[in-house]
């Protein structure tokens, strides 16, 4: 242990929830529903199993470690070039990479207050500084950002929409941001959630790519696409940047099934447009149901939300998992007063709301 670099030892580890069945066993439950990872309730793209059905015949293979389909039909779908992509194992790994290819001891890394928890992960196990910027009605305050770099920050992380805020920045500011960042400054742009922004389309950030060869968009199919057991992300970026992502990756760092998979959830569209209505619908269920119990809530543009109970968290959520509703208490994101629940199916949301109120009016 004492052996290990110190700004390993200084991690906060990441906590995994239990495995379900471990759950229903130990809390003697028959039915327990998860809500607490921000995953599609309607599961993958029914031709994305499909797919990783016909490529069984072929585990004894490696896997095409270049992602030649896969980035192929994402280069078409996003009009950029194969050689813009880099391919993860989850968008967590290019988060990583990123970290590993430009980060050293010296330099700090800015990120804002509440933001996804696997930034200061990265940056601290690299030995790299970060620098927390405060936040402004819990999202991200990109002046505070601006002001928080120093002569050695070399990455900035923005995550749009923020987890687990769902805050959304206008693509405006955020263009004007990465426009004003010094030459020698990285910004990860991290879309995650990206799908579930609603509205009118607001201007693509894959856009900006050609003016900026500082930009790093990360994108998954583990959220909308609903293929988070599979472990695919990717990134956007200059071909030079990609160049410098792809030396530093594993050669098959996504399987077989999970390329095959992707590519086939790429193009059902229609399985998308059910997830995001889905998530429309849900998303308004739970405002009414907290509107009801008197509750507040962060206004959300992800496939979650974040309710303020007035109260410690940690407590509720206990006493949510005894009635078998798993929600993600959001203590270690600074918000200890907070549960941030993962919009379900019509009937889930139901039922964490049904037992969000027995909790909280008795
Ligand atoms: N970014 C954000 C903001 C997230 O919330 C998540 C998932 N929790 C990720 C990235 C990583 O997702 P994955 O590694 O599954 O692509």
């Amino acid at each position: 242990y004492r052996l290990a670099v110190a700004g390993v030892r200084q991690l906060v580890p990441y906590q995994p929830g239990k495995p379900i069945e471990e759950l229903q066993r130990e809390l003697g439950l028959s039915e327990i529903i998860k809500l607490a990872s921000n995953e599609n309730p309607l599961g993958p793209s029914p031709s994305a199993v499909a797919a990783m059905q016909l490529a069984l015949s072929e585990l004894a293979l490696y896997p095409d470690g270049s992602g030649y389909r896969l980035k192929q039909a994402l280069a078409a779908k996003f009009n950029v070039t194969p050689e813009q992509i880099t391919l993860g194992n989850g968008s967590n790994e290019l988060l990583e990479l990123v970290a590993r290819a430009f980060l050293t001891p010296e330099l700090s890394v800015v990120y804002s207050e509440h933001a996804f928890a696997v930034y200061p992960l990265v940056t601290q196990a690299v030995g790299a500084t970060g620098i927390v910027a405060t936040a402004k009605a819990y999202g991200h305050d990109l002046t505070a950002m601006r002001q928080a770099i120093t002569d050695n920050t070399r990455l900035v992380f923005i995550a749009n929409p923020n987890n687990p805020t769902g805050s959304l920045l206008p693509q405006a500011e955020v263009k004007a941001f990465i426009a004003d960042l010094p030459e020698t400054v990285l910004c990860v742009l991290d879309e995650a959630y990206v799908e579930f922004v609603g509205g009118n389309p607001a201007e693509d950030s894959v856009l900006w790519l050609a003016d900026f060869p500082n930009l790093i968009i990360t994108r998954t199919f583990s959220k909308a696409y609903g293929l988070a057991g599979l472990r695919v992300g990717y990134s956007l970026s200059c071909p030079e940047m990609a160049d410098i992502l792809n030396r530093v990756r594993q050669p098959f760092n996504n399987n077989s099934l999970a390329l095959v998979a992707a590519e086939a959830a790429l193009s059902d569209s229609e399985h998308l447009q059910q997830t995001l209505a889905n998530n429309r619908a849900g998303m308004q269920q739970f405002i009414d149901g907290f509107k009801t119990l008197g509750l507040d809530w962060l206004p959300s543009a992800g496939n979650f939300i974040s309710v303020a109970l007035g109260r410690e968290g940690l407590p509720v959520y206990q006493a949510l998992l005894a009635k078998g509703v798993i929600v993600r208490p959001v203590t270690n994101y600074g918000m200890p007063q907070h549960l941030r629940i993962s919009i379900g199916k019509p009937e889930q949301n139901a039922r964490c709301l049904q037992a969000l109120a027995e909790l909280l009016t008795r």
